[in-house]
């Protein structure tokens, strides 16, 4: 469980897992895509201003990612390294909306080759990759259409 991962993190920055902080990190493990702290406050309940806090305080520790939305503000989502699984992004540049989306395991074995044979002399040591692919959400898209 997420929530339980989190608390070695937590527990290194003296920080404790307090009602409105685990109501955050709840609501970030059951999303379906990156949040705005608007959309995290409205679903856990907590004042919008404590949920900005919050926010920051679990990105500052490397718990919450800070997802670079195109519009409507960041978006938050649990590190790579607290959630379940490994994802890529959809970036609507319309209207801002991020989605995930799970690559195929040809995918993942292309980028970490072709990555790692443009690297290989480099020294470069990668831990992880982000890959966000840009355009319009089906929603944007039919406007124009
Ligand atoms: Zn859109
Ligand atoms: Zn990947």
């Amino acid at each position: 469980m997420t929530t339980a991962a989190v608390l070695p993190a937590l527990a290194l920055r003296e920080m404790r897992l307090t009602p409105h902080r685990r109501a955050v990190l709840a609501v970030l493990e059951h999303g379906h895509r990156p949040l705005t702290t608007d959309e995290v406050a409205a679903a856990s309940t907590v004042p919008v201003s404590t949920a900005y806090r919050i926010l920051a305080e679990l990105v500052d520790a490397g718990i919450v990612a800070r997802v670079a939305g195109a519009a409507g503000g960041d978006r938050h989502e649990l590190a790579e390294a607290f959630s379940d699984h490994h994802h890529h992004h959809l970036v609507c540049t319309e209207c801002g909306i991020v989605t995930d989306f799970d690559p195929s395991p040809a995918l993942e074995r292309l980028i970490d080759k072709e990555v790692g044979a443009l690297l290989g002399s480099t020294g470069f040591v990668v831990s992880h990759h982000v890959f966000d692919v840009r355009g319009r959400c089906r929603e944007c898209a039919s406007v124009d259409a």
